[in-house]
């Protein structure tokens, strides 16, 4: 091919290209241990044995499409937590609602703000759109309000945030998001993620219903994919002031959340007993774990998800501490495109994952004492 040839093919715009492809927790590591996948905050006990049933039975209906208004689980959701069903959007996992909202508020050249260690669907759902990412820093790897505030400008159409966020498992109590939201122009549009709410056990958390509920530029999305364990089934939902709903489903793909996953989605929330189970398992062994990995010399970041964030002395040392647990079966998520290099992020495993990653790092650590005793 020639360098003219090039030029006449198809040009993505600039801004497709400017995009660094979202890179996923590993799934698979050369190893002949059994594995354990602890690389992107899948649910330690998985789905409720209900929606497993309720996905196979929709096998009966894969010629029909699905219900494109999502009638039946957006009335669930609605019940479950006591707001209208109207003004629920569904989504093939929240990431399409993040996109979606992107596209429908911010034009080429706006700009969108995240946090600095912010989850990074933020950033490639600006660049999709043509606008121009700005970053606030963060205090003490947690966002903060005035830093989002002296980002804004006239051109800031959208801000995101993640609360709790990933892979830091910070959060910002709900008297603090309530000051970001008042602060902000009222053309501003806030998303907040809440893609880690049911793990929360904290009194000052909100995830972000009250203000969706009473401001008309706050929106608030949620997942299946975490605590509900139905993360292959991609299905997330928002809820949005009606003119925010009302442009969301005009980009919306008609069909964008196939029947499997709505049946599913519809079974989950109905088993109160699984979803209570799972926030226990979490509670009991995030503390856990964070004692342990503590007191083995490695610090975590306080976190209120189903994820620690471990720091090692340099990337160099989080790299060896990645292979050691990948060698064992462990696989843990690797940050450095959240500017954390020195950092691994940690989903809480079952009783067995959570034991064995201990056990693990105990002896990483018993080795690298052994090799570099000044160092420790
Ligand atoms: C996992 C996660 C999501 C959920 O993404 P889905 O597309 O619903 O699977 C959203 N936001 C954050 C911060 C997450 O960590």
């Amino acid at each position: 091919m020639t360098s003219s040839d090039i030029a006449a093919a198809p040009q993505p715009r600039a801004s497709v290209l400017a995009i660094e492809p979202y890179v996923p927790g590993k799934a698979a590591a050369a190893t002949t241990a059994k594995i354990f996948k602890l690389s992107s905050n899948e649910s330690a006990l998985g789905p409720s044995p209900r929606a497993i049933d309720a996905a196979k039975s929709a096998a009966d209906a894969l010629a029909i499409y699905p219900d494109g208004s999502v009638h039946a689980l957006r009335e669930a959701i609605a019940a479950r937590h006591g707001v209208d069903a109207a003004q629920i959007t569904c989504g093939a996992g929240s990431d399409e609602l993040i996109f979606l909202l992107t596209y429908a508020f911010l034009s080429p050249g706006d700009e969108g703000i995240y946090t600095k260690h912010g989850f990074s669907i933020y950033r490639i759902a600006i660049l999709a759109a043509g606008g121009t990412p700005v970053v606030a820093h963060e205090v003490g790897l947690t966002a903060d309000v005035d830093a989002i505030l002296a980002k804004v400008t006239p051109k800031t159409k959208i801000v995101f945030l993640a609360n709790p966020n990933n892979p830091t498992g910070t959060y910002l109590p709900a008297r603090e998001i309530t000051r970001l939201a008042e602060s902000l122009p009222p053309h501003v549009l806030l998303i907040l993620d809440a893609a880690y709410a049911e793990f929360v056990t904290r009194a000052d958390y909100e995830p972000g219903l009250e203000l969706a509920r009473t401001r008309n530029n706050v929106v608030m999305t949620r997942t299946f994919s975490k605590i509900y364990g139905l993360a292959a089934l991609r299905l997330g939902w928002c809820y949005a002031p009606p003119a925010i709903t009302d442009a969301i489903n005009r980009l919306r793909g008609p069909f964008n959340i196939n029947t499997p996953a709505m049946r599913a989605g519809i079974a989950a929330l109905a088993d109160e007993p699984h979803i209570a189970r799972s926030i226990a398992h979490n509670t009991q062994w995030l503390a856990w774990l964070r004692d342990q990995i503590t007191a083995l010399g490695i610090p975590v970041t306080p976190s209120v998800a189903n994820f620690l964030l471990l720091h090692f002395n340099d990337a160099d040392e989080a790299r060896a501490a990645d292979a050691f647990l990948s060698k064992r079966g462990l696989i843990l998520r690797a940050v450095e495109t959240y500017s954390l290099p020195q950092c691994l992020r940690l989903t809480v495993g079952t009783e067995e994952a959570n034991r064995l990653v201990v056990a693990a790092l105990a002896g990483f650590v018993q080795a690298k004492t052994a090799k570099d005793p000044q160092r420790g």
